[in-house]
């Protein structure tokens, strides 16, 4: 398979919805991050930390527990922007086909009613900062985006340099 060319993204552009950020190769297999975001960059209010730590914790749980997905996910997290998370997966699945998985693990946050897992001093590394309520609220704005406003293609711009000539990579 042919790797994605690197590109940078126009974050002023940038609606919710699921998006390819990179491919990379390991020792012979495809490694694909997908960019999960939630809310538009820049015009619309990121998640609180709380919302998408809760989040973190749930769809983490959810995802590594789904039978016939669970073997190929290596990670998941918030971006640091807290405007959406990265999705690892080992292999390559078209947006839509990853559309249907976030569509059943939003479903799993919206419909939460539990003690969120892991959250003990043990366990997490901020437990007392969770935020459930906000968590299943920000699960069903984005099933909105995600059945009604699907946005799977990004906006290019291009990378800046700084005085040395470094490139900026990433979000
Ligand atoms: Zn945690």
């Amino acid at each position: 398979m042919d790797l994605i060319p690197s590109f940078a993204v126009d974050h002023t552009n940038l609606q919710p919805g699921i998006y390819v950020s990179r491919q990379d190769e390991a020792g012979g297999v495809v490694i694909t991050t997908y960019d999960i975001r939630m809310t538009a960059p820049n015009h619309e209010p990121c998640l609180n930390p709380a919302a998408i730590h809760t989040i973190e914790h749930l769809v983490a749980t959810y995802l590594r527990n789904l039978d016939g997905w669970k073997e190929n996910i290596i990670y998941w997290g918030p971006m640091g922007c807290l405007t959406g998370n990265y999705l690892i997966m080992k292999g390559y699945y078209s947006c839509e086909e990853v559309r249907q998985l976030m569509i059943g693990a939003f479903e799993y946050v919206r419909d939460y009613d539990d003690e969120v897992p892991g959250t003990t001093p043990a366990t997490c590394g901020n437990y007392l900062m969770h935020d459930l309520p906000m968590a299943k609220y920000e699960a069903k704005r984005y099933l909105e985006r995600l059945r009604n406003h699907f946005c799977s293609e990004y906006p290019g711009v291009e990378r800046p340099e700084d005085a040395s000539g470094k490139v900026f990579f990433d979000a």
